[in-house]
């Protein structure tokens, strides 16, 4: 059975006293009894002490990056250890917003990516097209080849540690969504795609997240599709009760 999760990816939003209230309202509201993995991204700052609000709850705490260096002379970066060092053991890699914003290529995912893992850190690796793909029939291509570019290189066994996020450009942070079929159109490719490349076991077994407006309202029908197995939050997870509405419809 592939592991349900759904995650929260708090970008640059609360500070030290929000990001504890709305901690404390998760801890609160999130029922016991989900068979879904609960993750929440607080930025980097805040990372220690929501590990330390969380223990003994079933919400656990990602990184929004990490630097793919182990040291040096990087100034204002984060390694891996010291990620680990605080007990945050999950990253998010190759978001949309680290490769438009902040210029990652994908040769330079893949080597977070490495250096996450060697850190037996799991991967939320984040992926998709922009709307000028998916206009000009490329959406597929674009997929495979960031897949093949940013994380093909890692070993089998590697996968256990890795979780997919398919998001497609066009529905972050803009209210539009793809729609349940688009999703698992795309969901399906892309577990194909990785069947070809590392056989049916792994396939079968990776989680694969939806990201892209997702909301209390559309959750249900999203993750109702057969190779949606979660999502990756943005927006509606800044609110405990939408983010806890859409933990509940998985
Ligand atoms: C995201 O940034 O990963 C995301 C999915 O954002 P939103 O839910 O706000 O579209």
């Amino acid at each position: 059975m592939r592991k349900k999760i759904v995650a929260g990816n708090w970008k640059m939003h609360k500070n030290a006293t929000q990001t504890s209230e709305l901690l404390s309202e998760l801890i609160a509201k999130v029922p016991a009894n989900t068979t879904a993995q609960i993750i929440v991204a607080p930025t980097f700052v805040n990372l220690a002490a929501a590990v330390n609000q969380l223990k003994g709850s079933n919400i656990a705490v990602a990184a929004q990056n990490v630097h793919q260096t182990e040291s040096g002379a990087f100034t204002g970066e984060i390694s891996a250890d010291m990620l680990t060092g605080v007990g945050v053991n999950t990253v998010i890699l190759g978001h949309s917003e680290r490769r438009a914003i902040f210029h990652e290529t994908d040769a330079l995912i893949a080597d977070k990516v490495n250096t996450a893992l060697k850190h037996d850190m799991t991967v939320i690796f984040c992926f998709g097209e922009e709307l000028k793909d998916r206009q000009s029939n490329q959406h597929f291509n674009v997929v495979e080849n960031q897949l093949r570019d940013g994380l093909f290189q890692i070993d089998t066994k590697s996968w256990e540690k890795v979780v997919l996020a398919y998001e497609p450009v066009w529905a972050i942070g803009t209210g539009e969504t793809a729609s349940p079929e688009q999703a698992q159109e795309m969901h399906e490719f892309i577990r194909e795609t990785v069947l070809k490349a590392f056989g049916k076991e792994i396939a079968e077994n990776v989680t694969i997240l939806y990201g892209g407006s997702v909301k209390p309202e559309n959750a249900k029908e999203i993750f109702g599709k057969p190779d949606v197995d979660g999502g990756l939050i943005g927006g509606a997870a800044l609110k405990a009760d939408d983010f806890v509405a859409i933990v509940t419809a998985i």
